[in-house]
């Protein structure tokens, strides 16, 4: 990394408020990644920033404001809204959701006004399940998705690429970009699995990496190499973000992989090479799955440790 050498990492505390008590996807999760990089020293040399909520317009390039107004009128200050079987609205989830739009959408501007190569949010909820017009699969509004239309708005940004190496397919991202030729969505997911949508889906910029279950870490860095390497170059974007999923990992207890903490590192610089051949280092990642805590902070310090070199 040259000048603008320092990552920048966001998150707020308020991130925390989204919490139904039993859910996998837990407030526990962020207070592990958070207290890990701490612990080992990677905070101390980055740049932490507190996120400020994403503004309704950021929101709206990318959601009806149907489903925006959705969340707003149904987030109770007393009680638990179901969106669906495993999504919910408690009190402080659509801050929180916010909060992790606007980390993603200020952590654009900073790289594209060259304060920053790379940025990491360390947010939640998390957002590649969510579509248009609909929140699902513990996914509000779909924060990578948004991160991306506010870059492609910018003057000098002309196509994009969304590498998501979650356990479960992004079909939110797909549903927003699939008609956008300039946005590359790459991915890696556990075949015949959750979300069940867009599962096949494949058009030249949307290429899907399909993962039998049980696939380990030889299998998954042949296909990723595979799949990705060829796209990529074929884009050529001018910046690369990042749906950062840790649930793949074989201690995940929703996931069905069998990747080992070593293959997020592995993946995490294959990407930040891709960034510094193609897009000028410019790199954003942020948190979507992980729900092993252990794995989970083992696999982000690894991440993180990665995006810092
Ligand atoms: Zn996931």
């Amino acid at each position: 990394m040259s000048n603008a050498d320092s990552l920048l990492v966001y998150t707020h505390p308020d991130c925390l408020d989204h919490a139904f008590a039993g859910h996998p996807e837990r407030p526990e999760r962020l207070t592990a990644v958070i207290d890990r990089l701490n612990e080992s020293g990677i905070m101390d040399e980055v740049t932490l920033v507190e996120a400020s909520e994403a503004s309704g317009d950021d929101l709206s390039s990318v959601h009806d404001p149907d489903l925006i107004e959705i969340l707003r009128v149904n987030e109770r200050t007393d009680a638990i809204v179901r969106i669906d079987q495993d999504t919910y609205l408690s009190p402080g989830s659509n801050r929180a959701a916010r909060l992790a739009c606007g980390a993603s959408t200020e952590g654009i501007r900073a790289i594209l006004r060259g304060e920053a190569q790379r940025v990491f949010c360390a947010v939640r909820p998390p957002g590649h399940h969510a579509e248009i017009n609909t929140a699902m699969g513990f996914c509000l509004f779909n924060t990578i998705a948004v991160a991306g239309a506010v870059a492609l708005a910018t003057p000098g940004i002309d196509r994009i690429a969304i590498l998501d190496f979650d356990v479960h397919q992004g079909n939110g991202t797909v549903d927003i970009f699939k008609d956008d030729e300039r946005v590359l969505v790459v991915s890696s997911f556990q075949e015949d699995f959750y979300p069940m949508r867009y599962m096949d889906y494949h058009n030249p910029h949307v290429v899907p990496c399909p993962l039998a279950a049980n696939t380990g870490s030889r299998d998954f860095r042949r296909a990723v190499e595979a799949s990705w390497l060829p796209a990529i170059p074929r884009h050529n974007p001018d910046l690369i973000l990042v749906s950062a999923g840790f649930d793949g990992h074989a201690q995940d207890p929703l996931g069905g992989l069998s990747l080992s903490t070593d293959d997020y590192r592995w993946i995490t610089a294959l990407i930040a090479g891709l960034a510094d051949e193609h897009c000028e280092g410019r790199l954003l990642s942020t948190l979507e799955g992980g729900y092993d805590l252990a794995s989970l902070a083992d696999s982000v310090e690894m991440h993180v440790s990665e995006l810092l070199k």
